[in-house]
């Protein structure tokens, strides 16, 4: 008999749904993590108060009315909306693309000729099936659009041309036609009160967690305790790299407290000129809507991964879904481990496309375990 029925190795959003729904049917878990606390990349800082969001913002938006129930059962969440603006070469816009955007550009206040001048420019770039991220927003917003907003933002997030990228990424923003600047459409929307944190807690609550373990240092020995492994890391890392590495791209943070109230009066603003180095300047209290003295922003620098360095967004090109399929493909022979969340399966999933995934994974196990 094997000490536990599941070792999850990751205790992120995925891990910690996974270990709380497998320990609710019965199932004794253990979660490891190799960083020294727990939560993934949700994990929030307290400092001087404010809940800082170490590993980059993360807003909760969800259509799923269970999904936000369910978050909502460990922690309450705020009505926090997500109202970003955007900062071209000093000039402010609002963001997502929306009337106020439009406005701000081409000072035109109707939505009728803003329509007509967004058509006529998409129609004169003649892009009928776009293939890649620059024809895709060209042919949503046109070039003007494209040019402030688009194209130095996105080519030094991802550090490649625009033109080589997968066009789903900007199907993420929305554009509007009304003076409406939520940045995402989806009906739930907020923050946890009192930080994500509180979140994870409530899922790990009463699961054996042990903080600082490296998978790959004890693997020999950690397998031998476990009946199954969860495993939320990177999945070309799983297979030590055999079949060369899959590409993510990283970000290092600039964090700094700072003695005042209110730096900059919302909590983000993205910085659309590829001739800034950092993508955007987050601060964080606005996220709660924080009232303390002073004040934490954090920059954030995109920069490629490279061993040692965090792995944050899947460079989902052709090259890597090639390589990812043929890690994927030694995955499913797996009898006894399960791949899930954003670097197993090398998906840029939000959080509560993560927790649906780990709810739906926990659901198929069950149901297969039971079958006769
Ligand atoms: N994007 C952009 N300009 C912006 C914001 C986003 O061009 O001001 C593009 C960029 O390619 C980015 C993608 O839209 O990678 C998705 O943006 P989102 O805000 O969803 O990214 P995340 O919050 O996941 O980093």
């Amino acid at each position: 008999m094997k000490k536990y029925d599941f070792l999850i190795v990751g205790s992120g959003l995925f891990g910690s749904v996974f270990a709380h729904e497998m320990t609710k049917m019965g199932k004794k878990c253990l979660v490891i993590e190799k960083r020294d606390h727990k939560g993934g990349n949700v994990y929030c800082e307290s400092v001087e108060g404010i809940n800082v969001h170490k590993y980059g913002p993360h807003i909760f938006h969800t259509n799923d009315k269970g999904i936000w129930d369910y978050v909502n059962s460990f922690v309450e969440f705020n009505n926090f909306i997500y109202s970003p603006l955007a900062n071209y070469q000093g000039q402010l816009f609002n963001l997502p693309f929306n009337m106020n955007t439009f406005y701000q550009l081409w000072k035109i206040g109707n939505p009728k000729e803003v329509e007509k001048k967004i058509k006529e420019q998409i129609e004169k770039e003649n892009i009928t099936a776009p293939q890649n991220l620059e024809d895709q927003a060209i042919s949503m917003v046109g070039a003007d659009i494209y040019n402030v907003f688009i194209k130095g933002y996105t080519e030094k997030q991802w550090g490649r041309k625009a033109k080589e990228l997968p066009k789903f990424i900007i199907k993420r923003l929305p554009v509007r036609f009304t003076y409406d600047n939520n940045y995402f459409n989806d009906t739930y929307q907020g923050i946890p009160i009192g930080g994500y944190n509180k979140l994870i807690d409530g899922l790990l609550d009463g699961i054996e967690v042990r903080t600082g373990v490296d998978f790959f240092k004890d693997r020999n020995e950690l397998i031998q305790i476990t009946d199954r492994v969860v495993f939320t890391g990177k999945l070309d890392e799983f297979y030590d790299y055999k079949f060369g590495h899959l590409q993510y791209r990283s970000l290092r943070f600039e964090h700094k407290y700072l003695n005042l109230p209110n730096y900059q009066g919302v909590a983000g603003i993205n910085f659309t000129d590829l001739n800034v180095p950092y993508t955007r300047i987050i601060e964080h209290k606005h996220f709660e809507f924080g009232k303390q003295k002073g004040t934490v922003i954090t920059k954030e620098y995109p920069q490629e991964w490279s061993l040692g360095s965090e792995a944050f967004y899947p460079i989902n090109d052709r090259m890597n879904m090639e390589r990812l399929g043929v890690y994927q493909r030694l995955a499913k022979k797996e009898e006894k481990v399960i791949f899930g969340g954003r670097l197993a399966e090398y998906k840029y999933y939000d959080m509560h496309q993560v927790i649906a995934s780990a709810l739906s994974k926990v659901k198929k196990i069950i149901q297969a375990d039971t079958m006769p």
